[in-house]
Parts: structure tokens; C-alpha cells; sequence
């Protein structure tokens, strides 16, 4: 597959939309370049978030972290653009902020591994797992802007 058309799902989490994030992160992305093709806001079930981090089932910090996400709405989005997939890794930064650089989204923002704004897809397979549970095909809109060919 063409890697320009690599996608990837983004969450900002329920502390970051109560710290008003939500709109610091999309322009992040933006101005690095990539494509809003999916976004909104929900309150997530826990059978959805027991699906979405099954990796981490069973591990000592899972009743808290399903609790965390659980807490208040997400914001959901579906990011398009080259290597997308690593580079929202390298945006987002590493997973716990006292770890994470000044100029990643964790490093900026947070301090806390339980409280650390955002979720990044780690692999091309997590990420087409993550948008089929989050999204309905219809969700993710395909859209061409061409005189932007340049940015590639
Ligand atoms: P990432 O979100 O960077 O992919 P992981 O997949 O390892 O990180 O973990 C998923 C999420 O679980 C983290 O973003 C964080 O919110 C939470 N988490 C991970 N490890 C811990 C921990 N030791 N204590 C509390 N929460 C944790
Ligand atoms: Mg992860």
C-alpha cells in the first residue's frame, strides 16, 4: 500500500478534553502535514475500552486504566498521511512523561503516566484493529485536496 495513505487512530483522553487539549493536539498534527479523515467525541463503554487496550488485560495497572479512559469523553480521530503511524509516536512521545521530550504532546503537557493526554496507534496492524473498532467505514471520509500535492 502506498505509505501516503497510511492511517493511524488518535485519541485525546478525558484529561486531555478537560484540560481543553483537544484543539493543541489536531493542530499538531496539522501542521506537521497529515489529514483529518475521521473525528468525534464520545464516551467510550467499557467493553470498548476492554477491546481497545486487550494487550494490557490482566496487567496490575488495567482496572485503573479503564477507569481513566471511562472517566469522561474521548476525542477519536483517524489521521492520514506518510508514515503516520510512526511519526504520531514520535509527536505523541514516549508513554510516561517524566520520559517523554519537551516538544512531544507528553512532554509538553503532562506528568503523569496515568494522565498522559493521548493514545497513538504503535503499529500499521494496531492501527487498522483500533479505527475498525472505533469507526464505522462510513466515519472515515476519503477527501482530495489537490492543489496541496506539494506537501509530499
Ligand atoms: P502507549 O499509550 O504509549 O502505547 P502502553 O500501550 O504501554 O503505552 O500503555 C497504554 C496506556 O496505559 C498508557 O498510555 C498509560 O495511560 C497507561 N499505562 C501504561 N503503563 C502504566 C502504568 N505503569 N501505570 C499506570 N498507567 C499505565
Ligand atoms: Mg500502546
Amino acid at each position: 500500500m502506498d505509505v501516503r495513505r497510511q492511517r493511524t487512530f488518535i485519541m485525546v483522553k478525558p484529561d486531555g478534553v478537560q484540560r481543553r487539549l483537544v484543539g493543541e493536539v489536531i493542530k499538531r498534527f496539522e501542521t506537521k502535514g497529515f489529514k483529518l479523515v475521521a473525528l468525534k467525541q464520545l464516551h467510550a463503554s467499557d467493553q470498548l475500552l476492554r477491546n481497545h487496550y486487550a494487550e494490557h488485560d490482566g496487567k496490575p495497572f488495567f482496572p485503573k486504566l479503564l477507569a481513566y479512559i471511562g472517566s469522561g469523553p474521548v476525542v477519536a480521530m483517524v489521521w492520514e498521511g506518510a508514515n503516520v503511524v510512526d511519526v504520531s509516536r514520535k509527536l505523541v512521545g514516549a508513554t510516561r512523561p517524566s520520559e517523554s521530550a519537551p516538544g512531544t504532546i507528553r512532554g509538553d503537557f503532562a506528568i503523569e503516566v496515568g494522565r498522559n493526554i493521548i493514545h497513538g496507534s504503535d503499529s500499521v496492524e494496531s492501527a487498522q484493529r483500533e479505527i475498525a473498532l472505533w469507526f464505522r467505514p462510513e466515519e472515515v471520509v476519503e477527501w482530495n485536496d489537490h492543489s496541496n500535492e506539494w506537501i509530499y
